[in-house]
């Protein structure tokens, strides 16, 4: 028997405002606990919440950049349980009218894309934490996380591997940190997703009995936690079993999952309309104000990335990866223009391997660098791509250029919150200038060193006139070691060919 898998996700964003959804609180991750806890999180007799308008502006942002519905008037509920981290006894979100209705988020998983329908995206409040470790036989209780906003993106169970799950879960999280409603810190728990997972006979459109997986904090715990579940059920199906729905935890250091509590029905939660707050009425021209202000999209950008610009689909996937890596490319690719110049398909493929192939790599060495942390700014690094253009230098000296900008850069931001720019536009001019690193481009020169280099190694000579190609290369690297690296490397590749035939 041929099984399918089928997931669905439910996913917490933490909403960037800097107070609580219904309080005045900060909502700063790390203070000492229960200093950020107000009268209102505590749920003190008396006390009434009164809704935070950017959390609302944040979901509005949300809804209508993955196309969904915004409604007019949504409704928040009050959803019971008995938890100690709840003072209130209830938490605060929204059940039979969502803010967000329907939308979706297109993947792409190797060649193939598709698309992964929304349910919905409701506010609601966080919890507090319980804490275990430093309490013997007690717990303690943080409530500086009470209150804090939350947006809960539910999508329908569209997506069939761990990998597709994998792929909804990082796209939505470039996302919300795209249109600046999360900050996505995943350590801290700002963006967390509950899997649930079912399968079913290949074929079957009668869906699975399901388990949810709480709480996974990295892509790769959900990715594993995923195939574990999968595995298990399939197992407990096949030896004549049945699954049952349950809330499961997912143990990274033991690779499995494990039951915590029997799945809750909605009836469990008795929901109902809170009566201490008034139905969210979002107007149009709020609606309209904030379509307006909406960046210009990830999958916007993307297509015009190739259709304007001539990049290739993995090209534009890497410079979309979020908005700081795309801005900065757009402008190292102003900064290498001419003044009156206009940049074509090519010179963009030039500055877009650049920035993916060098800058984003030395980003990717570096661990926990923010994504706008640059080491070099783009007008400098503008400025080497233009003198390469020009002929002035030749692409390894512009690497060695950028390499010891970017090093500058990091000893000059050591020990700073902030980041300072190794290297300056100018700089590189000066340092071309008086370190002589101009491209040798006079044939007459660089002939009579590749008359030197020949007449010096008559075995790999031999070799390459015997057919090895590998040969040939040997010889060029030598020719460029004999000009420090500044011949131009194409003039190299064909007084060498020319000689060689003759
Ligand atoms: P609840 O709110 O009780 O967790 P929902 O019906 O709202 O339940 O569904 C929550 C999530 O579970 C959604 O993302 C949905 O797509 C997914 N889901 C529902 N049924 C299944 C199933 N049989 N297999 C996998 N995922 C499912
Ligand atoms: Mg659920």
């Amino acid at each position: 028997m041929k099984w399918e898998v089928v997931i669905g996700l439910e996913t917490h964003a933490q909403l960037s405002t800097a107070s609580k959804i219904f309080s005045g609180a900060s909502t700063a991750f790390g203070a000492e606990p229960n200093t950020q806890a107000c009268a209102v999180d505590l749920a003190l007799p008396g006390v009434l919440p009164v809704l935070n308008k950017g959390a609302v502006e944040r979901a509005i942002r949300f809804g209508l950049a993955v196309d969904a519905n915004i409604n007019r008037r949504s409704v928040f509920a009050r959803k019971n349980y008995f938890y100690p981290d709840l003072p209130k006894g209830y938490q605060i979100s929204q059940y039979e009218l969502p803010v967000v209705e329907g939308g979706s988020i297109k993947i792409h998983v190797g060649e193939m894309e598709k698309t992964v329908r929304l349910t919905r995206a409701h506010l609601e409040e966080d919890a507090g934490k319980s804490l275990h470790e430093d309490f013997q036989g007690s717990t303690g209780i943080d409530l500086n996380r009470a209150g804090t906003p939350l947006l809960e993106i539910v999508s329908e169970p569209d997506m069939r591997s761990a990998a597709e799950a994998v792929a909804y879960a990082k796209k939505l999280h470039a996302l919300v940190r795209w249109i600046d409603i999360c900050d996505g810190n995943m350590q801290e728990g700002s963006f967390r997703c509950d899997a649930n997972v079912s399968v079913r006979p290949e074929g079957s459109d009668k869906l699975g009995t399901r388990c949810e997986i709480k709480n996974l904090n990295s892509f790769r715990f959900l990715e594993q936690a995923i195939n574990f579940e999968v595995r298990r059920q399939i197992e407990i199906i096949e030896d004549g079993g049945k699954i049952v729905q349950e809330t499961r935890l997912y143990d990274p250091d033991k690779g499995e999952t494990r039951s915590m509590r029997s799945k809750e029905d909605a009836h469990d939660y008795r929901y109902f309309p809170d009566p201490d707050l008034l139905p969210l009425e979002v107007t149009e021209p709020l609606i309209s104000e904030t379509k307006e202000n909406l960046p210009e999209l990830p999958d916007q950008r993307q297509q015009r990335y190739v259709s304007e610009l001539g990049l290739s689909h993995n090209e534009a996937t890497a410079l979309t990866a979020n908005r700081d890596i795309g801005d900065y490319f757009e402008s190292v690719a102003l900064s290498s223009l001419k003044s009156g110049e206009s940049l074509g398909n090519a010179d963009f493929k030039l500055c877009a391997n650049w920035v993916i192939n060098d800058i984003a790599a030395k980003m990717n060495e570096e661990e926990n660098l923010p994504s706008w942390a640059f080491r070099v700014s783009s007008d400098t690094v503008g400025r080497i791509i233009l003198r390469i253009r020009e002929g002035a230098i030749n692409a390894r000296t512009g690497k060695n250029l950028l390499a010891r900008f970017w090093e500058e850069g990091r000893r000059n931001s050591e020990g700073r919150g902030n980041y300072i720019h190794g290297g300056a536009p100018d700089e590189t001019d000066e340092i071309i200038r008086e370190e002589g690193l101009g491209q040798v481009s006079d044939a007459g020169a660089i002939e009579k060193i590749v008359d030197e280099v020949l007449a010096a190694n008559a075995q790999q000579v031999a070799d390459y006139q015997a057919g090895k190609e590998k040969a040939f290369n040997s010889l060029v690297g030598q020719a460029m070691k004999a000009t420090k690296g500044k011949a131009n490397p194409q003039q190299v590749n064909e007084i060498l060919k020319r000689k060689l035939a003759q």
